[in-house]
């Protein structure tokens, strides 16, 4: 275990907020969504953390997620849960990338090979912490599978729920690591249907994105590693794979408190969140100018993670990327597939369907001249490519036949 986890260090949480109205709730309670039925954000005392924990002291420490303890919400260092939640690389593409200055935020590193770790990690420390013995949630396939690991590691019991047509390779996942998975005939907000049933009945408690606090806190650790691996200037533009909206609302919160604490300066990257053509409510929206996002019907694309046709924190994500200067883009599977390919072919480097939107997006960007070739751009691959399925190989040799080795 590193040093850092075994360290006592309080949290300086001083009570949760509801994002729209503002209306304060007690810290070190279990919570929900707000009474107006919104997300709950996590406020701390930054002064006090700051005067803590300098900018020279946290970069003495081990880069993992637990480095930013005194900005994370869970108050015992006994909560703490870890299957090594690494700093993940920023790795250029410099073939793939249409010529532009762009870095990928490798995010397939962490454990369960998705980002959903980050969130789950705080969430089922803070679940832990606050006495939660059983946990439910639906699920496009990541994030159950961060939940059942994390979950099974501390002993809370975990039933989660899927869209029928979820990769194979994530239920069987989620299953391995000590969940109970179903698969339902329907799309991610029947499932969340189903838990939201369960919750009001008692029977567990409800983990669906953004229904409680602290998975944002988890993904905001992301906005963190990005300021402190990028010497405290942020880049010009973010490129984020947007479904229920976590990692976007989380860095834009990110960014205010490394503010707040005076490590960064008011210069904010332009957002951009990205959504598949096939499912894009917020795109939608966000070119119509409205504040919240009505259900897209009949979502369908290859980027299984973003197939999110209602988010409950739709005006938290149009609002950070409003207030940033960026858009929201939708990128069509075609194009999403082939830059998944490119990425892999010309620089080794193998992304998720969701991550190859990005890349997409930022392609199409740079030909419009929505970004500029020589602006820093950060691109999110938020799961490893190795759990989605790739075109077939179908080559063979006979080792017993001549062998023409012009031909290989
Ligand atoms: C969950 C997920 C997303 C969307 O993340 P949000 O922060 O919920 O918008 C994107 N890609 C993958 C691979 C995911 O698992």
């Amino acid at each position: 275990m590193s040093q850092n986890l075994t360290a006592n260090r309080p949290t300086f949480v001083t009570h949760l907020e509801c994002s729209m109205t503002g209306e304060r709730y007690e810290a070190d309670r279990l919570h929900g969504l707000s009474r107006v039925g919104r997300p709950l954000l996590v406020r701390y005392d930054l002064a006090a953390a700051g005067a803590a924990l300098s900018r020279d002291a946290l970069m003495a420490r081990p880069t993992d997620l637990w480095r930013w303890r005194e900005l994370l919400p869970v108050r015992h260092t006994r909560d703490v849960v870890s299957l090594g939640e690494i700093e993940t690389p920023l790795v250029p593409i410099p073939n793939s990338g249409g010529g532009g200055h762009v870095l990928v935020k490798d995010e397939g590193r962490l454990p369960t090979g998705s980002f959903k770790a980050r969130g789950l990690v705080m969430a089922v420390a803070m679940a832990r912490e606050l006495g939660v013995t059983r946990i439910a949630m639906p699920t496009n396939g990541n994030a159950g599978a961060a939940l059942a690991a994390y979950a099974s590691r501390v002993g809370i019991e975990t039933i989660v729920f899927c869209p029928e047509d979820t990769p194979e390779v994530n239920v069987r996942e989620i299953a391995m690591q000590g969940a109970r998975v179903w698969r339902v005939n329907g799309l991610i907000d029947d499932c969340g249907a189903i838990v939201g049933k369960g919750a009001a009945e008692g029977r567990w408690f409800d983990f669906s994105t953004l229904k409680e606090p602290y998975r944002i806190e988890g993904k905001k650790t992301m906005g963190l590693e990005l300021a402190a691996q990028l010497g405290w200037e942020l880049p010009d533009a973010i490129f984020y794979p947007t479904g229920g909206g976590t990692g976007l609302i989380g860095m834009w919160k990110a960014f205010d408190e490394l503010e707040a604490l005076g490590w960064i300066g008011s210069k904010r990257p332009r957002m951009y969140a990205v959504q598949a053509s096939g499912c894009a409510p917020i795109v939608r929206a966000f070119e119509a100018g409205e504040e919240h996002a009505e259900r897209w019907e009949d979502a369908e694309t290859v980027a299984a993670g973003i197939r999110v046709p209602r988010a409950v924190g739709d005006f938290l994500i149009l609002r950070a990327v409003r207030a940033s200067g960026g858009k929201a883009l939708g990128v069509g599977d075609p194009a999403i597939l082939k830059a998944v390919d490119d990425c892999a072919r010309r620089d080794g480097l193998l992304l998720c369907p969701e991550g190859g939107a990005t890349l997409a997006a930022y392609r199409e960007a740079l030909r419009t001249g929505e970004v500029d070739a020589e602006e820093r751009v950060v691109l999110f691959n938020c799961a490893t490519g190795l759990k989605y399925p790739m075109p077939p190989a179908p080559r063979t040799l006979d080792r017993h036949a001549p062998i023409d080795f012009d031909s290989l």
